[in-house]
């Protein structure tokens, strides 16, 4: 008979999600994923794909390694806004817990302020939008805009997928928050909520058949994200990101040609580049990355990725079991047998 009060908690999810160092190395896949699709993306950034092939001739057509430069003239193996924001994020959640036990949205809109006072490599246009607003009037979030459906808010949410494990709704409520302070707009949303649920899932374990069902059923629901047949627009425009990364994240096994399908594309590369990185280096895991590309990254900033996301997963576990304790039902005194 099973026991009416089974030990709830993080071994429970940690457990059906395959064990510590299984999530860990995920978690740490995903994050180091998607700074080197940023690094190796903003070599070809606001490139067409017929510029990339003429411009690698010499090597049959493709851009395959991380040298920088790109139209923000990047040393080899840095990265641009897409790893530095999400980092941000990730320091004002972390930042937030340890001061208030819970995540603070001025916290995070505070982060980004601090994030563009530090004169980031780039910055898009609707994210310094939302970020002026904030500094001018201290509003978290801006009206809805046509203008807003960016890839801005999506590209840098991993934090908060990670920092909110096996906890949906708090997921939800922060991706949102986060997302709001520069992005409004339906679709941003859908994206924030539909990528993130994905990536949660690849982090808690799922295998490529429960991923394609996945990535196919949301888009039958969102019918503006379906992506087969492969519309092939890879600009900045959040639908146009969503459909590359689903359709090469699904298309391709392996991290290295799932990536370099993505980036050659051109356009918003960076930013393809960095969330097919974040979704295929949590299914490969951190141990199995290409090492060419491990190499390349500037030793710093895989250090602060690899030191953010171990920090997040720690917060996440930390806060299942604060839940866990609080929501345990305590057994009755006594219980009459069901027999007179
Ligand atoms: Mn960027
Ligand atoms: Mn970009």
């Amino acid at each position: 008979m099973p026991d009416p009060w089974p030990a709830a908690g993080p071994s429970t999810w940690l457990a059906r999600a395959g064990g510590l160092s299984a999530v860990a190395d995920r978690a740490l896949g995903a994050y180091l994923g998607l700074a080197i699709g940023d690094a190796l993306g903003a070599t070809v950034e606001f490139m067409t794909p017929r510029e990339i092939a003429h411009r690698f001739a010499h090597q049959g057509g493709v851009h395959r390694h991380i040298i920088g430069g790109g139209w923000l003239k990047l040393a080899p193996g840095q990265v641009t806004d897409d790893t530095t924001m999400s980092l941000a994020l990730g320091d004002a959640l972390l930042r937030g817990e340890q001061t208030s036990g819970r995540f603070d949205t001025r916290t995070i809109a505070d982060g980004f302020v601090a994030w563009w006072r530090g004169r980031p490599a780039d910055c898009g246009n609707t994210c310094r939008r939302g970020i002026q607003r904030y500094l001018a009037h201290g509003s978290l979030q801006g009206p809805a805009s046509d203008g807003d459906a960016g890839n801005g808010a999506l590209m840098r949410n991993l934090p908060v997928a990670l920092a909110t494990l096996g906890d949906d709704a708090a997921f939800e409520e922060v991706s949102l928050a986060q997302a709001h302070i520069t992005h409004h707009h339906p679709l941003s949303d859908a994206a924030v909520l539909g990528i993130g649920h994905l990536l949660r899932a690849v982090l808690a374990g799922a295998g490529p058949a429960a991923c394609e069902a996945m990535g196919l059923a949301w888009a039958a629901e969102h019918p503006d994200f379906r992506f087969r047949p492969f519309p092939r627009r890879a600009s900045a425009y959040v639908v146009d990101t969503v459909q590359t990364v689903l359709y090469h994240f699904l298309a391709h096994a392996d991290f290295e040609s799932a990536m370099l399908a993505t980036v050659n594309l051109g356009e918003d590369a960076d930013t393809t580049g960095a969330l097919l990185g974040m979704l295929a280096g949590a299914r490969c895991g951190a141990r199995a990355l290409p090492r060419h590309w491990r190499r390349q990254l500037a030793p710093t900033v895989a250090q602060a990725v690899t030191d953010q996301a171990s920090a997040l997963v720690a917060l996440a576990l930390a806060r299942q079991a604060r839940r866990a304790t609080r929501a345990a039902p305590s057994r009755p005194p006594h219980v009459s047998p069901p027999y007179p």
